[in-house]
């Protein structure tokens, strides 16, 4: 990354650095000399590191963030911070941190720009230069078409506020968020079979069937702790399936090495087992589940047996067998554990509607060790008025699968910009803590994306690979430098809690509601006059009213809305239902819920009980089935979905009549037309994540690079013999979209024909320098496809050939 500054401000830079610098340099000698015991004090904070938000202590010494703790009082954390949660010190200080904004100055991609101050990064985002053109330009070419400004955001607690901006108050239809690359599949096929995704009770289940989720490395939450404390014999049996024997499968009671795309067939020959044995909760049934005659005659008349599953994934019959009845044996205490990442093959949707039959056919639906939903403590709401436009247009990806919902395809959204077919112009693109260069399958063309539009925006913390594909890029302060709205996380033991701001922002970096506070500042009035050129409603309250208090009295003056600072938002939200004693235990503690004080007890040095047995949530009160609990899961989306899909019977759906309305299947079905199995020659590819690394936003973390520097693709090592591959050799992979080279790990831990290595490393950005290149990039070879229902991505679908190089 290079950038241009003035020698005036490079020394002005240079201070701010010294400043930092000798400010940490002086504590320590301060306190080694004389002894004096520095300023210390301790602020309740929440983790960011990944989507789990657990609560911890920050310790800050003169000003000096030195480390994080865990706090205890959150139940959803408990008292644990992980190896990513204590690294959030180097996300501070990292010094590749963007600092100030930046403005291109040279082609793009090729990573040069300028030193801006925050002013100038405003107005070349409004009115553009020389080198790439503005909103107020693009807004009057598109004639009021607000659509034209895409939107994409990364999970986290600004998201909300960056959608309400963009898409309420911007006007814009065009959101893409992670979902249609992460879990879409599974969120929306709990939401339309048991109305939400829920949460799995890992802490009371007895028997639990995991597949291909590594909560041991992906998500090492303390509910993924406590579950692992109660495996081999010690109360809750799990059975891992898995091409890879993972972390996970490590400390289950029974690794299956599962192929490849065939997860649906092992579902429905568990389900004809239990259906065929009648094993099932037959008063659960009977109550709750609607069209199960239908679906039950489905899964026989297809012979849905387990000696056909054997053929397909691998598995055998009598394991699959066994399996289906010791699962009922322990129901209703019994789950098939949903996924998270779940983007695998073209049959993923049918595949988790399977998953939630077939957990719901033991009858472990809303009960204690089954799948949960919990409680939600309600919050003030706060308001923020928005205007209409009338030119807005439909998303443009709408078509792009079966049913599109708000947070978009991400495949099919960036191909369509990519191959420029897109209905209308989409001309800019405003990015928020997502790093599309490297999450979203087949990067040559996201980079053709980045290419095709006029206008690049982003806002972000770190020097990405998508902020060196911007036009303007708008530094964010880390989340321990700000106040983020306060949040209510549902779940059987419901709280509220507040991320305090730990120290000031370092730099010239905001908080993204400052960003945004300074944006419309700059953009409101002018994007208005292009509206008031072409908005034909606009023109009549405009002749009536006059340009002042159209403009005022209709909403379109975007600053109001940051008239209140997020904290005055927070407590007015917190007080109004609680009163003020709860807002400061949230600032001093950052955790509340009623009664806390009475029934948060320490049990041992780390045992901790928040509510008692009596007063959990295990069932929802009143039957409404709600997805609080999860930072990662939209709860208007799945309202939307439910309410689109007519799923309000308040049973189990095992037939859906939207689905068959709509040419797609209405009851889960194997087809062997969408299953493809490598042919001779080839690999399956499959990615995953790892316990020291979320996602790609932590590629240049130091500390978390110390414990894996780069990463390795795992091959059988039969195969890898064959071959000649040894540990430590580099190999070329190529698919039909890219190549890469990487070191080679050949295993007995990976079947046959599979091949896997995990996401996060080999960045391409220049900026980073401890992440850059450090391994290889899974986007990079896998192929764009997506399935058909959702538009959700299919990432274990690509083939590759692998050779010594
Ligand atoms: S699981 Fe780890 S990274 Fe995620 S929020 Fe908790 S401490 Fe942070």
């Amino acid at each position: 990354m290079q950038v241009e500054v003035s020698r005036r401000r490079f020394l002005q830079g240079s201070v701010a650095l010294s400043i930092i610098g000798g400010s940490v340099g002086a504590s320590s000698i301060f306190t080694e000399e004389k002894e004096v015991i520095p300023e210390r004090k301790k602020v309740a904070t929440l983790c960011e590191m990944c989507v789990n938000k657990c609560a911890a202590w920050a310790v800050v010494e003169n000003g000096i963030l030195k480390k994080l703790d865990p706090n205890p009082l959150f139940p959803k954390s408990k008292n644990m911070l992980c190896a990513r949660g204590d690294a959030g010190v180097h996300a501070l200080y990292d010094p590749d941190r963007l600092k100030y904004p930046l403005i291109r100055v040279g082609e793009k991609g090729d990573g040069k720009f300028r030193r801006a101050t925050w002013d100038e990064a405003y107005d070349a985002i409004l009115n553009g230069t020389k080198l790439f053109k503005g909103m107020k330009q693009i807004l009057d070419e598109e004639k009021d078409n607000r659509s034209t400004f895409g939107y994409c955001a990364g999970e986290g607690m600004g998201e909300h506020t960056f959608k309400q901006f963009m898409g309420d108050m911007i006007g814009s239809t065009n959101f893409v968020n992670h979902s249609s690359i992460c879990l879409k599949t599974t969120t929306a096929g709990y939401a339309l079979t048991l109305g939400a995704y829920g949460k799995a009770d890992l802490e009371n289940a007895s028997y639990v069937i995991m597949a291909g989720a590594n909560r041991a490395e992906a998500i090492l939450t303390p509910d993924t702790m406590d579950m692992f404390k109660r495996t081999r014999g010690r109360g809750l049996k799990l059975i891992v399936l898995d091409p890879r024997y993972t972390n996970t499968a490590q400390h289950a009671d029974k690794w299956l090495g599962i192929k490849v795309g065939t997860d649906l067939a092992f579902v429905l020959a568990l389900t004809y087992v239990v259906i065929k044995e009648v094993l099932y909760n037959r008063d659960f049934v009977t109550k709750n589940m609607s069209h199960f005659e239908e679906y039950k005659q489905h899964i026989l008349s297809n012979n849905y047996t387990p000696e056909w599953a054997e053929k397909i994934t691998g598995i055998d019959a009598e394991t699959i067998t066994t399996i289906a009845r010791d699962f009922m044996a322990n129901a209703p205490k019994a789950i098939y554990y949903q996924g998270r990442r779940t983007a695998w093959s073209l049959q993923d949707f049918q595949l988790r509607r399977a998953q939630a039959i077939f957990s719901a056919l033991g009858g472990g639906i809303d009960v204690k060790g089954g799948i949960v939903f919990g409680t939600k403590l309600p919050l003030g709401e706060h308001i923020v008025d928005v205007p209409i436009y009338n030119n807005v247009k439909q998303r443009i990806d709408k078509n792009e699968a079966t049913f599109i919902g708000p947070n978009g395809t991400w495949i099919g959204f960036r191909n369509m910009i990519a191959e420029k077919r897109t209905p209308y112009p989409l001309r800019a693109l405003f990015s928020y803590k997502q790093n599309p260069m490297q999450a979203v399958p087949n990067i040559g063309k996201t980079r053709k994306m980045f290419k095709n539009l006029d206008l690049v925006v982003t806002i972000d913390t770190m020097p990405s690979d998508t902020v060196m594909m911007s036009d303007v890029i708008l530094p964010e302060c880390t989340y321990l430098e700000r106040e983020d709205p306060v949040k209510s996380f549902g779940g059987v033991e419901p709280a509220i809690v507040l991320r305090n701001k730990v120290i000031d922002p370092l730099y010239e970096t905001k908080a993204l509601f400052d960003i945004l506070k300074g944006l419309s500042h700059k953009i409101a009035k002018p994007l208005f006059e292009i509206s008031a050129k072409y908005d034909e409603a606009l023109k009549e309250t405009l002749a009536e009213d006059g340009f002042d208090d159209t403009f005022e009295d209709n909403n379109f003056d975007l600053t109001l809305a940051f008239e209140h600072t997020q904290e005055e938002i927070n407590k007015e939200r917190v007080v109004s239902e609680y009163g003020e004693e709860a807002y400061e235990m949230l600032k001093e503690k950052g955790v509340f819920y009623p009664h806390m004080d009475k029934y948060f007890k320490q049990l041992s040095e780390n045992e901790y009980e928040y509510y008692p047995e009596d007063k959990k949530y295990y069932t929802t009160p009143g039957g409404e089935k709600l997805d609080a609990q999860d930072t990662c899961i939209d709860e208007k989306e799945m309202a939307a979905l439910k309410k689109n899909f007519g799923t309000k019977s308040g049973k189990v759906e095992c037939y859906l009549m939207t689905m068959e309305e709509n040419g797609q299947d209405p009851m889960p079905t194997w087809r062997d037309e969408l299953y493809n199995e490598a042919p001779k020659g080839k690999f399956k590819f499959v990615t995953g994540r790892h316990a020291q690394q979320t996602q790609n936003s932590t590629a240049n973390n130091v500390m978390l690079l110390d414990v894996m520097r780069e990463n390795y693709i795992w091959i059988n090592k039969a195969q890898a013999e064959e071959k000649g591959i040894k540990y430590g050799d580099i190999v070329e992979v190529k698919s039909s979209v890219g190549k890469i080279h990487i070191k080679a790990y050949p295993t007995i831990k990976i079947i046959k024909d599979v091949v896997f290595y995990v996401h996060g490393f080999g960045q391409e950005s220049t900026g980073l320098t401890f992440g850059y290149r450090n391994g290889a990039s899974d986007n990079m070879i896998i192929e764009d496809t997506i399935e058909s229902v959702f538009g959700s991505a299919a990432m274990h679908e690509t083939l590759v050939e692998i050779r010594k190089v």
